[in-house]
């Protein structure tokens, strides 16, 4: 039995994962669950599922929960809150979705506990991949890909060796504005930037998929998940999102993940990885489908790209500085503050002043993440509409 915690239960990995949960109960049982400021929905999480355990952003939040709930639950709050569920004695599974930064120090606390990890939580590999893989290895937990393409690549492995990979070749859908040119990007509104053509996911995500951000992350973390240097990693743009990825071996042979686009296929594989359960999905008909459309990466269409290899390269604190602005950037970009076209621009100020720490502990990367964050704060002005 599978004993989880969901870090992030309101989010969209978070409630796909509890529609997972929901089609194999004698396969899994939630024990905590957390969620940021939604408690209307944690509530009926809560009801639902009856974990032991639930953490919320504040302590006025979990006092309403106390008075809506009569339940035998234990409620927590704020960073020390999501710790105690990540690492609670009867989970040996947590599923980190949360979304940035934030998902680091818990993701850490939960290795550190002995728990198997679901990683959907980009910001874990991108800032630390280098301490997260050797804690993985030293306290002899599973890591598990959640993320479409990387679980792609993942179950593509299976049976395989890892040196016997030329390359991967990560796919991208291009994201809501694909059909625009560059300079046509001036003039998009948030609506558009948020019509994602394949995937249903949260706001922040979406936006990272239309500049291409998703997919930088993306590749950085498969640096480190699948131990491969950057110039064995590739993206190629595949407008349908049917093919979730794509390993080549050293052979010329090349296995491809195929399905329709559903994040419950991936979640559940790394609950019941190395088996396989039956899972309510849209099955793929490629015969009604016809074609599958391919197209080579554009690195001038899509500077967040360029910046990608840039920075993985480089290393040490660049990716977190990299991302860090990002969440900066995006969330004007949200509130309808910032241009989306600005925001590369934006990310390139500040890689440029930054003086990078080769190797940094998780205090450096928290460091230079608030460092990013201020740098930026202080530039803001001159991206912003006015
Ligand atoms: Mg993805």
């Amino acid at each position: 039995m599978k004993k989880i915690c969901i870090l992030g239960s309101t989010g969209s990995v978070g409630t796909n994962t509890l529609n997972v949960v929901r089609e194999h109960p004698e396969q899994f049982q939630i024990v905590g669950l957390s969620a940021g400021q939604n408690i209307t929905l944690l509530c009926e999480q809560i009801k639902e599922f009856r974990p032991r355990i639930v953490s919320v952003a504040n302590k006025d939040l979990a006092a309403e929960i106390r008075l809506k709930i009569d339940q035998d639950v234990v409620i927590t709050y704020g960073e020390e809150g999501i710790i105690e569920v990540a690492t609670h004695s009867e989970a040996n599974y947590v599923v980190s979705s949360l979304v940035g930064i934030a998902g680091l120090a818990p993701t850490i606390a939960a290795i550190k506990a002995g728990k198997d990890i679901g990683l959907a939580n980009k910001e874990t590999l991108v800032s630390a991949g280098h301490i997260v893989m050797n804690l993985v290895k030293e306290y002899n937990v599973r890591l598990l890909p959640i993320d479409s393409e990387h679980s792609a690549i993942f179950q593509c492995l299976q049976g395989e060796r890892y040196e016997d990979i030329e390359k991967i070749i990560i796919t991208a859908s291009g994201g809501a504005l694909r059909h625009l040119e560059r300079d046509q990007l001036k003039n998009v509104t948030l609506k558009e930037a948020l019509n994602h053509p394949n995937w249903k996911m949260g706001a922040k995500i979406t936006i990272d998929s239309a500049t291409m951000m998703n997919k930088g992350l993306e590749v950085i973390e498969a640096h480190w998940l699948f131990s491969l240097p950057y110039s064995h990693i590739d993206v190629l743009i595949h407008h349908e999102s049917i093919i979730h990825s794509m390993i080549e071996f050293k052979d010329g042979a090349v296995m491809a993940q195929l399905g329709t686009p559903d994040m419950k296929v991936p979640i559940q594989y790394a609950l019941t990885y190395p088996g396989r359960a039956p899972l309510n999905t849209e099955r793929l008909s490629l015969a009604k489908i016809g074609k599958l459309h391919f197209r080579a990466m554009d690195f001038d269409r899509y500077p967040a790209m360029r910046l990608t290899y840039q920075v993985g390269t480089a290393g040490g604190t660049y990716p977190t500085v990299f991302n860090a602005v990002n969440e900066v950037l995006v969330e004007q970009i949200l509130l309808e503050k910032m241009p989306i076209h600005l925001l590369e621009e934006g990310i390139e100020q500040i890689l440029d002043v930054h003086q990078a720490i080769s190797n940094p502990t998780l205090e450096e990367i928290l460091e230079a993440d608030q460092w990013a964050r201020a740098e930026i704060g202080k530039r803001i002005k001159n991206l912003l509409r006015i």
